[in-house]
């Protein structure tokens, strides 16, 4: 279980997307470690999210976050809108249910794609919100009445 910890960084770096999302402190997140994110050979990093009952499951490629830098960033960042992306997403499900069921699948994958290509375009103009190291005082500073425990 031990090997499936993240590494410091990736927790103070998800700390610091979850501040600067407004990701509130109802919200359960996980973070693990594993070779097959989503049981895929080619994605850096995925997140199961239960908005129901807040809770969030991510887990990271361990190849991808051997060191720290813009690209293990980018992937915490993306995997974290998703979770600030949640209530809207469970509104949207919702609607769904009032779909034919053979237009459901197609919706789906339509309002997925969508979202997963503003999430790919957010997260990387947004990498340049949360600076590495030297500046991660500076946001804590900045919004300690916010902070919380991941
Ligand atoms: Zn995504």
């Amino acid at each position: 279980m031990k090997q499936n910890e993240p590494p410091e960084w990736v927790k103070q770096y998800a700390q610091d997307c979850r501040v600067l999302l407004g990701i509130g402190d109802e919200w359960h997140i996980s973070i693990f470690m594993n070779d097959r994110p989503d049981g895929m050979d080619t994605v850096g990093g995925s997140v199961q999210v239960d908005t129901q009952y807040f809770n969030a499951v991510i887990e990271l490629r361990r190849d991808n976050f051997a060191e720290e830098d813009d690209e293990a960033h980018q992937i915490i960042l993306h995997e974290m809108l998703h979770i600030a992306l949640a209530s809207y997403r469970l509104v949207v499900e919702q609607l769904f249910m009032g779909l034919p069921e053979t237009m459901r699948a197609m919706a789906e994958t339509m309002v997925s794609q969508a979202e997963e290509q503003f999430i790919q375009r957010t997260s990387r103009a947004l990498l340049r919100s949360i600076s590495v190291k030297s500046d991660r005082n500076l946001i804590d500073q900045d919004f300690t009445s916010e902070k919380s425990v991941l």
